[in-house]
């Protein structure tokens, strides 16, 4: 997809991102594109900083880590075994975090998709699908 940025801001871009920005949620975002959806990915303006929003289906797609999102019943939801009292601080403040924003989100009109990490890893193809019809009822 062409763009106009210039190479520095490009660059900037790309320094911002590339902690957020895992190859699993690219692939997972150019299959939506080439179903036809269109979006803006990981805008840092936005409440949540949303890895995904599709403004036409007033819809915001969050792609979560298991471990720092807390994916209930995951593997990939380990607690690390020192500093567990830091840990789990950490954890509930996410998790504190993730609610208040999403209510905000709500509140100002958008629908909100959760997608865990472990569902696009091992069952793309279905977690897809799932997205897409959820897009087609939000139009
Ligand atoms: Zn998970």
């Amino acid at each position: 997809m062409a763009d106009n940025l210039t190479k520095e801001q490009r660059h900037k871009n790309m320094q911002n991102i590339r902690s957020k920005d895992t190859s699993i949620e690219i692939k997972f975002r150019k299959a939506l594109f080439h179903a036809g959806f269109r979006y803006i990915k990981n805008d840092k303006q936005m409440i949540g900083k949303p890895d995904i929003i599709l403004p036409k289906y007033k819809t915001i797609i969050f792609i979560h880590g298991c471990f720092w999102h807390r994916h209930e019943n995951c593997k990939y939801a380990t607690t690390p075994s020192t500093n567990s009292d830091f840990w789990q601080n950490k954890f509930l403040n996410t998790a504190k975090r993730d609610k208040i924003e999403q209510q905000k989100l709500k509140d100002a009109g958008w629908n909100i998709i959760i997608i865990w990490e472990c569902e696009i890893k091992h069952n793309f193809q279905v977690t897809l699908e799932n997205t897409i019809s959820l897009l087609r009822l939000y139009v």
